[in-house]
């Protein structure tokens, strides 16, 4: 197995407290690897961690090269790109603009014109709402949105921050199928931050349990999912 990522003893903090206290995580090329854990785990810190956005210690190596002290721009064009929790879109700008937005490090206009056809082809909802004011869309559109923005960097590693969150159980099930076929079709590698523990083990094929900064417990997603420990101490069913 090729990883595309791979941390070691990963630590970050806020300030002088710290948040993740060593993790070791491997994403490999072409995966789809959950990041599971309760509210204040440490999941979207081990994110940014990972992005340059915090504090952060450890070995950092994507697509076999150490990226310690690479700024999170340029992790963006090396391929590295969050879909952030909350989305954050532009809400007063369309939909076509936010995922311009996307493309901002990029000057291949081409490039771009084709790649914004592509995001249209995966979410055709967005292609009909291209002239429309972001602001105006429903959560579960904004969301396909904030992914569109992200495949507009042209990600070979998608870090996407809780894409269920607030949204109902068929838009979630039709985001969660958009990002698998993405992810078939593509080759784009994903690590998958998520509370919905049963939807990320379905479609991930290894998992992190996160347990205050620290990993709890590690394996195939089958085998997590199917494990009566795991179900009662983090599934809740
Ligand atoms: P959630 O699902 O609620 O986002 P999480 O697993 O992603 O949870 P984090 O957001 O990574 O958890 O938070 C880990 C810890 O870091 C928590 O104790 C939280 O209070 C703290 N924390 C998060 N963001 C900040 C910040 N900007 N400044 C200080 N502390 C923070």
């Amino acid at each position: 197995m090729t990883a595309i990522l791979e941390a070691k003893n990963l630590r970050a903090a806020y300030g002088d407290r710290p948040v993740i206290f060593g993790i070791d995580l491997v994403v490999p090329q072409g995966g789809i690897v959950a990041l599971l854990g309760a509210n204040g785990a440490g999941k979207t810190t081990t994110l940014r961690a990972l992005l340059a956005q915090t504090r952060t210690w450890g070995e950092i190596t994507y697509q076999g090269q150490r990226i310690n002290g690479a700024s999170t721009q340029d992790l963006v064009r090396m391929g590295m790109v969050m879909v952030p929790e909350g989305r954050g879109t532009f809400v007063d700008f369309t939909v076509e603009e936010n995922l311009r937005l996307g493309a901002y490090s990029r000057r291949d206009g081409d490039g771009i014109r084709k790649d914004l056809e592509r995001v249209y082809h995966y979410f055709p909802v967005l292609a009909r709402r291209r002239n429309q004011r972001a602001g105006s869309m429903s959560g579960g559109e904004q969301q396909m949105l904030a992914i569109g923005r992200a495949l507009m960097a042209r990600p070979k590693l998608l870090l996407l921050d809780e894409p269920s969150l607030g949204l109902a159980p068929l838009i979630v099930q039709e985001i969660f199928q958009i990002l698998t076929t993405i992810n078939r079709e593509e080759g784009v590698s994903m690590l998958l931050v998520e509370q919905d523990a049963v939807r990320a083990l379905k479609v991930a094929s290894y998992a992190y349990l996160l347990e205050t900064g620290r990993v709890a417990m590690e394996g195939p997603a089958a085998q997590l999912a199917g494990s009566e420990d795991v179900r009662r101490a983090y599934l809740g069913y």
